[in-house]
């Protein structure tokens, strides 16, 4: 097998990767393979021989381009995935080629020294305490993860128990609070953490996911001992935020660690008009959220805040005899996360915080909001199309046939989207809400403006009209 040089690999990669880029607006907006297509394409024997690299870097592109999903399109609506930024994809191709190895700060200096700055610039951005430690991973599932751990183990050490030592066998039960309508990935994050996922305490909500604050203190006034109580910033259908004025007071008095998951909601925090949704979110504990939904970071990257810097540690630190301690003024960027090796993150996200800056990040994250209350507004004044939730930020849930009985609004909705995955100008995906199928709008990829936003709308509008036609 001969050998490829670099520079050839890349360029051609970069060649295939710009027209597949540029080639999107003329694609349909949903992948043209499904996934047994997909499979077929890849799909052949274990090569006992190698190939070239520059026939393999041609064939992944030729088997998987027809699989993919223009996420990074300008009519993509699914769920809440940025748009991979150019600025970060670059950035991220170079992190590729230095292969750098972020767990040790010493051997690899510059991947951790850029990280320790980017995560500086998360706080400022979120405004959230500056004495925080940030870690930076795969994405908020993990950072979840890892801000429960720092929970875990210092609601326990309060109660005088060492969970990273002892374990949880024979450790003062954890009460855990959480939302009804909390993200399913924070009740992963529980059940790895040995919390387990129905063992915690569901506070009601309301018609927009948030926690009522009536049922909360019904729940938490009972709390004794050892307490975590999971907040929400931006909950996954509506957008709701729980109100943090009113629960961390009383969580406070309970004694509780409190934990927010604000994947994307804690992005509000980074912008003058919608600030006010996560005002008192700053006075909470950790906070999980994420790069690559608003900060539009390439996947994968989120990050995981944690105030008490000696917590996250404690939960997360690897030492070895051949891992060199971090001296004074020095942030070892493995105690910060669950892995020692790992990709360098902070690379792309330092890149793109430093093209889009304070501002263009805050312009961003308003504007792709002012295009969901648009589409909602334009959506609501069609005969039988009902938006469902209150657009607070960005997300928009849609229900079609809002005249008819619920079973078979239901099946004009589930056909709608269906038509509208088939026509391709854009791709919206159904979700169920209150027990009920809904059209979800996630107006977050970076290429979204308003043109694009009426655009989408239009075609939800002909769609729809479509179905109500052949329907009868
Ligand atoms: C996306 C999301 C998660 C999970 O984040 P990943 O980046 O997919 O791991 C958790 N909570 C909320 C509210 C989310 O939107």
């Amino acid at each position: 097998m001969q050998e490829d040089s670099i520079g050839r690999l890349l360029q051609q990669a970069a060649a295939r990767a710009i027209r597949y880029r540029d080639e999107l607006p003329s694609r349909p907006q949903r992948p043209v393979h499904d996934y047994a297509g997909s499979l077929a394409a890849f799909d052949e024997p274990l090569p006992e021989r190698g190939f070239s690299g520059e026939r393999v870097i041609d064939e992944l592109a030729e088997r998987a381009e027809p699989g993919l999903n223009a996420t990074t399109g300008s009519g993509f609506f699914g769920w809440v995935i940025g748009g991979s930024h150019p600025v970060g994809v670059a950035a991220d191709w170079m992190t590729s080629a230095w292969g750098q190895n972020a767990g040790n700060h010493h051997a690899m200096p510059a991947a951790a020294a850029a990280e320790a700055v980017a995560a500086r610039w998360l706080l400022e951005l979120l405004d959230l305490p500056r004495e925080s430690s940030v870690g930076l991973v795969t994405g908020a599932t993990v950072a979840n993860f890892v801000c429960l751990a720092a929970a875990r183990g210092e609601v326990l050490r309060r109660a005088g128990w060492d969970v990273e030592a002892k374990g949880l066998f024979g450790a003062p039960e954890i009460t855990v609070l959480i939302g009804d309508d909390a993200h399913t990935t924070v009740f992963s994050a529980l059940q790895f953490l040995g919390l387990g996922h129905d063992r915690v305490v569901r506070v009601a909500t309301d018609s927009q996911g948030q926690m009522l604050p009536d049922d909360f203190r019904r729940h938490v006034r009972v709390v004794s001992g050892p307490a975590i109580v999971v907040l929400q910033a931006g909950q996954i259908n509506t957008g709701g935020f729980d109100s943090f004025g009113e629960l961390v007071p009383m969580a406070r008095r309970a004694g509780a660690w409190i934990h927010v998951d604000g994947a994307f909601g804690a992005w509000a925090r980074a912008c003058p008009g919608l600030r006010h949704l996560a005002e008192g979110m700053d006075l909470c504990d950790s906070w999980a959220t994420d790069g690559h939904k608003w900060l539009q970071t390439p996947y994968d990257c989120g990050y995981a805040i944690v105030r008490d810097p000696e917590a996250h540690r404690r939960a997360m630190t690897i030492a070895a005899s051949y891992l060199p301690p971090a001296m004074e003024g020095e942030r070892d960027p493995s105690h910060f996360v669950p892995e020692l090796s790992r990709r360098a993150r902070g690379f792309a996200t330092w890149a793109i915080i430093r093209h889009l800056g304070r501002d263009g990040i805050a312009a961003m994250v308003e504007r792709h909001c002012e295009v969901a209350r648009r589409m909602a507004e334009k959506l609501r004044g069609e005969n039988a199309i009902a938006v469902v939730n209150d657009v607070v930020l960005n997300q928009v849930i849609v229900r079609f046939g809002a005249d008819e009985q619920p079973e078979r609004g239901d099946t004009l909705t589930r056909a709608t989207i269906a038509r509208i995955q088939r026509d391709g100008a854009l791709f919206a995906g159904g979700a169920k809400w209150r027990g009920r199928e809904v059209m979800r709008l996630s107006v977050i990829s970076w290429l979204l403006d308003e043109a694009a936003g009426e655009a989408a709308a239009d075609a939800i509008v002909a769609a729809w009209h479509a179905v109500r036609n052949s329907e009868g």
